[in-house]
Order: structure tokens, then sequence, then C-alpha cells
């Protein structure tokens, strides 16, 4: 009998433990998945390395259940990376690692061949296809459809001959009349769609990120809106699939339009795969394995298709980099343009990151030596993006929102046949609903937070956990018979200007309204059409859209950020109102960008109306430098939950116990524990401790010391505990 092997797994589970299990595997392979006995359930796990019992009595080690792939569903260089990420973010390796994979494979599915079977017709002799004729029209059908086509007819293919084709090329085959044969399906081929010539500032950003696409680099793109940064990355990609390498393309969620999906298509037809949220499970899964298996050359995705696998990857971009989407803050945390980074790093090939409002860290790390940036200052189009005009609302009346001025700027567009956008990130009908009698507000029952009147759907709703609640006929304190709502939502401003402009249709975009992506495309469509008409929306309208009839933009609601309680609140602000108004004017006509206030004078709001956005961000990193806020320190939030307010500050003020025990923890603040701004949600109460340095290694060494003992704090269900490394708000 041969001696029992072992190996070391990981777990989905959020423990920082990994596990080891005998097996009897000829040759265990790293990245395969196995389905093992854990707490009286059987799991999958993935296997990391093979190795000896160590420690542990072999009696106890537990055999693996069973070996679920024949090949290991996650490279060397994926394991590598995730065991990166889970060591740099303090986030459980299984996690990761099962994070890592297509949601398809992270249970216990088997991988599947995404071979596609194509029937053919056997030889039939004509007299047999006569007789098919009288006696089986159906099967007549299909035989002389199969008999037009040499490769033979796929499933799909069948349906559109006789949409219930199945029973009756399954008598066809019972009678070996027809025939099937299975195959991979054909590698997309890579077809050179035309392309514009670059403009010289194009060329010469070409030039220099191409004489150095065989080494590591990140290469900041600093453009302003519309200056085609779309284009050099599709330069960029074609020269990398002409030298044989494959590209991983990142976009924010909402910037997965149809409109960037067709400029690929065109240019580099069926050679791209396609991720994001609105495809099913087994469509993403379809598009990771084409991409893992060489078929295709371009990953086109959100966020997580930065974990596809493949043989070949030469560059990776990342369009918007400054964008929210790009952090994911449940489960694994972890930031995609920083793994995407060091992910170039490891591979030595560079990543391109792009975007008109670059983030304060990325400006900041374009100081270090392996960082390039360069700057795109010209539109091809005939106007370069609208300066910020300020509206003072000191004295305004507002109707719905929207003053004086601002109706006539958007008459006066509409009357020239512009398009008008009205931005506001609010949605909803009102924010803010009470009784004047005795200062009763609608409140969440399970957050701090007040319920938003939705008049669409009658319901007074809360935007952080779900809740919702009728809308009372009186006021449940008093009895008073009004109860009142105040503020403005996108649902109160779409029916405003839909009743005051009633000759133009009016297009709401925000997540009430665009339930589906077919929803989306089809207004998109409508703005892409040219007619004048008003656009009204979130944040979803701020990025990625390129709509060259809008000429206004109108930003409502602003004010807010100038009083946030987040040190990114001012950067937030100028990349959403540089982004705004840069979509208006991209086309032949000079655009116009509005900006409603009641503090004029504020000097943010000041150096917005007089300033760029590059200026801005070099006064704003002056500030953060001056307070030692990042990107000039490293944060580390330990969160903490529970049913009870003093659980969760109790379990951190261990937590911070132990931090404070640490060797070098002089060289780090530690803030905290306190209430978190939201102190409950979704019925939960939460707590924070903050952990930063200046000094980087020394708030490494810090945690490294410290994770073992923090993560063994007796875990309860009532007390959850999560670690955010580089935490963007605190
Ligand atoms: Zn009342
Ligand atoms: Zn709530």
């Amino acid at each position: 009998m041969p001696s029992p092997r072992y190996a070391s797994f990981a777990l989905a589970l959020p423990v920082y433990q990994v596990f080891t299990y005998a097996l009897d595997d000829e040759r265990p392979q790293a990245g395969t998945r196995y389905r093992l006995p854990f707490a009286g359930r059987v799991r999958t796990g993935l296997l990391l390395e093979p190795g000896d019992a160590g420690d542990i009595d072999p009696a106890r080690i537990k055999p693996v259940d069973s070996r679920l792939d024949d090949a290991p569903v996650v490279d060397a260089h994926m394991l590598a990376l995730a065991r990166w990420l889970a060591d740099y973010y303090l986030q459980p390796l299984g996690e990761v690692l099962f994070q890592c994979l297509p949601g398809y494979l992270r249970g216990a599915r088997p991988q599947r061949s995404l071979a596609v079977i194509r029937y053919r017709l056997a030889g039939v002799g004509a007299d047999e296809l006569e007789a098919l004729a009288r006696r089986a029209p159906k099967q007549w059908e299909i035989c002389r459809a199969l008999a037009a086509s040499d490769a033979g007819l796929t499933a799909a293919e069948l349906k559109r001959v006789n949409p219930n084709w199945h029973p009756a090329v399954r008598a066809l085959e019972a009678r070996a009349l027809v025939t099937r044969d299975t195959a991979a399906p054909p590698p997309a081929v890579l077809v050179a769609g035309e392309q514009p010539s670059p403009s010289p500032e194009q060329a010469s950003i070409l030039q220099a990120i191409g004489a150095r696409r065989e080494s590591f680099g990140v290469h900041l793109l600093d453009g302003i809106t519309g200056s085609g940064k779309t284009e050099i990355y599709l330069r960029l990609i074609g020269d990398a699939l002409a030298a044989g390498r494959q590209v991983i393309y990142l976009v924010p969620e909402i910037g997965l339009t149809r409109q960037l999906i067709e400029r690929v298509g065109e240019r580099f037809g069926e050679a791209f795969a396609l991720s994001h949220s609105a495809l099913t499970e087994l469509q993403r899964y379809r598009a990771w394995e084409r991409f893992r298996r060489g078929e295709v050359g371009i990953m086109l995705g959100t966020r997580s298709s930065l974990f596809a696998q493949c043989e070949r990857l030469g560059l990776i971009i990342i369009d918007e980099e400054h964008d929210g989407s790009y952090r994911q803050d449940d489960g694994i945390r972890y930031h995609a343009r920083d793994v995407a980074i060091k992910r170039a790093q490891m591979l030595d090939i560079p990543v391109v990151l792009g975007s008109a409002t670059p983030a304060l860290e990325t400006l900041h790390n374009c100081e270090r030596a392996t960082w390039f940036r360069y700057r795109l200052d010209e539109r091809p189009t005939a106007f370069p993006p609208p300066p910020i005009q300020l509206v003072d609302l000191r004295q305004a009346r507002l109707e719905f929102g929207l003053c004086a001025q601002s109706f006539g700027r958007i008459e006066h567009h509409l009357g020239c046949g512009g398009q008008v956008l009205v931005y506001l990130n609010r949605r909803g009908y009102a924010p803010v609903v009470m009784c004047h009698e005795c200062g009763w507000q609608a409140l969440c029952d399970q957050c701090d937070a007040r319920l938003t009147l939705h008049q669409s759907v009658q319901a007074l709703l809360c935007h952080h956990c779900g809740h919702s609640r009728a809308l009372p006929a009186a006021c449940p304190d008093c009895g008073h018979a009004e109860i009142r709502h105040h503020g403005v939502g996108t649902e109160q401003l779409e029916r405003g200007l839909a009743q005051r402009y009633p000759d133009f249709p009016v297009l709401r975009i925000d997540r009430d309204v665009i339930a589906s992506r077919e929803m989306l495309e089809s207004r998109l469509e409508r703005l892409r059409s040219g007619a004048p008409c008003l656009l009204v929306g979130t944040q979803m309208i701020a990025k990625g859209h390129d709509y060259p009839a809008i000429t206004l933009a109108v930003v409502l609601g602003a004010d807010q950020a100038l009083f946030s309680a987040s040190y990114r609140a001012g950067e937030r602000l100028a990349q959403t109102l540089f982004q705004v108004a840069g979509r208006s004017g991209r086309g032949d006509r000079a655009g116009e960008a509005l900006v409603q206030t009641r503090f004029p004078e504020h000097p943010l709001m000041r150096e917005l109306a007089s300033e760029d956005y590059r200026a801005i961000a070099a006064r704003l990193l002056d500030e953060r430098r001056a307070f030692g806020l990042p990107p000039f320190s490293r944060v580390v939030l330990f969160r903490a939950d529970a049913v009870e307010l003093d659980a969760a500050l109790a379990r951190l003020g261990q937590v911070a116990e132990i931090l404070r025990g640490a060797r070098g923890i002089e060289a780090t603040s530690l803030v905290g524990p306190i209430p978190a701004l939201m102190t409950r949600r979704v019925g939960r109460y939460r707590a924070q401790l903050c952990l930063m340095s200046a000094d980087f290694r020394a708030l490494r060494s810090v945690l490294r010391a410290t994770l073992a003992a923090i993560t063994e704090l007796p875990s309860s269900s009532r007390v959850n505990v999560t670690i955010d490394v580089d935490a963007l708000d605190f």
C-alpha cells in the first residue's frame, strides 16, 4: 500500500487557516478543486500545495472526499496573485481564491465542455427524401436544411429551421440518417477594422507606450473628456494582439454600454469576450473559459474580469481609473486598479490607466519611476470641454430644484436643437418626509437614515437596507392630516420637467428605472438619435457616455459635498463636476455647464469655476500632505457590527489592545474604537477602529505581528469584524 500523501487546501470560508487532507492522487496539482469533509459537511476546497503532515498527527488527518477537476482551475500565476491579495488586503486566502474564479466554478459544478454539437446528414438517398416529404414533412424539412450546409447545423441553427426540431432529429438519428459530431468552437478570428488615423498627440503617446510594451510600467492617460483615450486603448490592443498577446480591458459597470461594445466589435470582430453583472453565471463562465483557452484575445469587462486567466497576457487597461466601482466593498475588500498594477508587475507587462479626472493617489504615484503620465489636451471635435459656471441660488426661488437662470439656459439650448443633461445624485421623489405639526420624520427602523418618498410606487424607501413602508395618510405621532415632503429627487425632477416642457421627451436614468440593461439601452438609443430632449439622472449618467448632441449640463445638489464628513468629498465633487461638464459640447456645437450653488463664495466652488481639474487636484494633494491623509499615509480600518453597539465597541477595544502591544506601534496612530458615521445599518450597530501611518513598513509590521491574535479572537455570530486595508472612507 502506498504511503498516504498530504496537501494543504483553502476553503471558501471567512477563516484565515488552510487545512490539511490526505489524498492518494499520483501527482496532486495545485489549483485543483476537491470535495472535502469539513465540520460535518462536504465542501469544495482548492489544493494549494502538496506536502507532508507537518505537526499534525497523521491519524487525525481526514482523506479528501473526491477530486472535481482533471486539470487546475487556478493557474500558478493566479495562485500567486491571490496569495499577494490575501496578504496585502488581510483577507482570508480561501475566500480570495474562490473570488478569483467565475461564480459558476465556486461550488462543486464540474468544468463544462464548451464544445458545440453539430448535426450532419448521413447519406440519404433521393428516394428516401421523397418518402420523407410525404410521410414526415418535419423530418424532410430538417434534412433539406442539413443538406444545404457543409459544416452541419448547431442546435441554435436548427431551432431557426423549426422551433420543434428536437424530436425530428432524434427520429432521424435513430435511423442513422443524421449523425452528430462534437468539435470545440473555432477560435474567433481577428479582423482589423478600419482605424482612424491618430492625432499627433495620440501618435506620440502610442509611440512612448509602444516602446515600453515588453516590460512593467504604469502609464496614465491624463486626458480631458472627449480627447480620444479609447482610440489609444484600441490601438494598443491591436498592437498586443498582433504580437500574439492577450489583453484585459476593464471599464466601470456603467461604462459597459453597447456603444463601447460596438466599437470594440467594429475593430476586432469576434475576438473579445465580455463579462459584466448583467450576464448569467454560465455566460460569464464561457467568457472566462474562452479567454483562458486563448480563443479570444480580449477580455472586456468590469472589476472582477481582472481575474481572468490566460497564458499570454500582455496588457491591462483600466478606463476611468478614478471610478469608485473598482473598489469592492463587500466580501473580499480590494481595489481592482491596485491589484491590476500588482498583476502587471508580476508578469512584467504594462498597465494603462485612463481618466479625465485621475484619482489623487494616481497623480501622486506618477512621481514614481515606473509610472508615466501623458496628457491629452485636445478634443478631436471643434470645442473644448465647457468651463464650469456657478449659478448663485442665494436669492433664487426654486421650482423642483431648478432656478430661473437655469430654466432660461435650458430653454435656450432646447430651442437651438440641443440636448440637456440635468444631474442630481439623489433618486426618488423627495428625501425628507415630515409632519409640520409635531416634527415627526419618516425614519428607517433598521438604519440611522431617513426614508425617501418614491411617488411612482407610493412608498417610503430606505436607500441603505431596502426597507419599504406605505406612505401614512396621517402623522403616526400626532395624527395631523398633513404630511409634507421636502427636497428634490430625480423622480420629482423628471415630473416637473415633463410638465414644463411637454414638447420634449424627458429621459430619466437612475437605478429605479434602469431595472434592465435593455431599458438603459433604449433610453441611450433615443439620446443617440440626436433629437432635442432632456436627460435626468444620477451618477449613472456622469461617466463614460459620449452623446454629441448634449450642449448643456446642469448640476443640482452639489452643495452637499461641501459639508461632507469624508476627507474625499472635495476630490469626488471635482471629479463628478468635471465629468458631468465633460458630457457637454462633444459634437459640432459648443457646450455649457452650470452648477447651482448656495455657496458661490466657498473656496472649492470658486476654484471649480476658475481652475482646471489638474490645478484643483494639485491643491487637494497639498492639503492631504499637510494633514497627513492618504496618499501620504496608509489607513487600515477595522470595522465591527453587532446587534448592540457596546458589543461592537468592546470587540474593537480588544483589537486595539492587541495592536497597542505590538512593536512599532508608536510609528502609527490609532483612532477609536468609535461608532461609525451611520451607526445603525440594516439593524446592526457599527463601530470602527482606524490604524494609520505615514510609515507604511511600520504599519505592515504591526499588522503582521498582530493579525493572528486578532483573527483568533473568539468569533461569534453576534459580533462580526472585517478589515479594510486602504479604506476609502473613515
Ligand atoms: Zn405629527
Ligand atoms: Zn434602512
